[in-house]
């Protein structure tokens, strides 16, 4: 069985040689020495001044806008993971979609502009695929408006832009370190700013707003542990590899599938790319759908990332239409890509796509 993704694990031993420092402190959660020193090493690979290491990516998403005091509307993108959308949900904000770009998968500047009411507080938009917002677009936006920006970072770890770490736009920057991402804890994620007053607010939401009895706000539990830490501290020094390895795949499928039927993302949007992810368009839902029959024939299960649009969920009460959102969302499908993945797997998956008729 191939699938779309499959986690990378180091050797046992490594991990559990990174686990005695623990079991030797007798100290497993807290900001413990481990998760302090995933942060430092973060934060130099990164390039970033302000990072902290928290459970997930979906409660960064959250205290992002808790921090920000958004609770009105939040301008946001439909082609995404869910955990975008239930994050403004979740803190009683109302979410506004702004069209995605047909090439870009993120979300459309102009778009941004049009949604604007007087009851827009921030941008929650989402570097998909690791593809970069146009964030200076958005910035000028924010900016002519009063707005906040947040972006969903989640599959932006390794990905760069203008010489810096994707994860520096906006006034909050988030990431997933879930276990399906390029660079995971098991489950995790990381809140990054540049405001050191901001950073100051999230470090303590993150421990339910106090220290020892000191009590500064609300707060909730967003703090990840040493066993998920440790996990990272094996796999950053990997990083750099399995992203290279990763781009030969992607190349690999690149050359080898056919290019007249089946829209590969356009080179720019690589550059400084982490190909966490291998997103192909078909020209139609149909065919995706006999292309996604033709591969589970072979036990090989990619996967409808994102689909369906979150404007046409049904737990969304506002339903404005995204054309564009709705039509790359069943027609798109990321195709296995992983560290693991034999160059003859992707061989024999492009042959098995190219043979599939209209
Ligand atoms: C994975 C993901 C999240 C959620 O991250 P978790 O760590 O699983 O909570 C949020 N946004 C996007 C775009 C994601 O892909």
């Amino acid at each position: 069985m191939i699938n779309v993704t499959q986690t990378y694990l180091p050797p046992f031993e490594e991990y559990s040689a990174m686990l005695k420092r623990a079991w030797d402190n007798g100290w497993v959660t807290n900001n413990g020495i481990l998760v302090q020193e995933l942060e430092t090493k973060l934060k130099t690979f990164l390039g970033l001044d302000n990072l902290l290491f928290c459970a997930n990516g979906t409660i960064v998403l959250q205290m992002a806008l808790k921090a920000l005091g958004i609770t009105r509307e939040v301008i946001t993108t439909p082609f995404s993971y869910v955990a975008t959308l239930n994050a403004i949900l979740w803190e009683g904000c109302t979410p506004v979609f702004a069209d995605i770009g047909p090439d870009t998968f993120c979300i459309d500047a102009e778009k941004i502009e049009e949604a604007i009411t007087e009851n827009t507080e921030a941008i929650l938009a989402t570097h998909v695929y690791g593809f970069p917002c146009d964030v200076d677009a958005i910035q000028r936006i924010a900016d002519k408006h009063q707005l906040k920006v947040i972006y969903d970072g989640a599959h932006a770890f390794g990905c760069s832009y203008k010489g810096k770490s994707l994860l520096d736009f906006g006034d909050i920057s988030t990431c997933s370190f879930h276990a399906t991402k390029i660079f995971h804890t098991v489950e995790g994620g990381a809140i990054i700013c540049h405001d050191k007053a901001l950073f100051d607010k999230i470090f303590h939401y993150r421990q339910f707003g106090h220290i020892y009895d000191e009590y500064f706000s609300i707060g909730i539990n967003a703090k990840n542990s040493e066993l998920h830490a440790a996990m990272g501290l094996c796999l950053l020094p990997l990083i750099q590899g399995h992203i290279d390895r990763r781009k030969m795949l992607a190349d690999l499928y690149d050359s080898l599938l056919n290019k007249n039927r089946i829209k590969i993302t356009d080179a720019y949007l690589r550059e400084n790319n982490n190909y966490g992810y291998y997103p192909v368009l078909f020209e139609s839902e149909s065919v995706l759908l006999k292309v996604m029959d033709k591969l589970r024939e072979h036990d090989i299960s990619p996967r409808r990332y994102f689909y369906p649009s979150l404007n046409e969920l049904p737990h969304v009460n506002q339903q404005s239409p995204c054309p564009v959102s709705e039509s790359i969302s069943r027609r798109v499908l990321a195709l296995p890509l992983f560290n693991n993945l034999a160059e003859a797997d992707v061989s024999h998956i492009c042959s098995l796509i190219n043979s599939v008729q209209d």
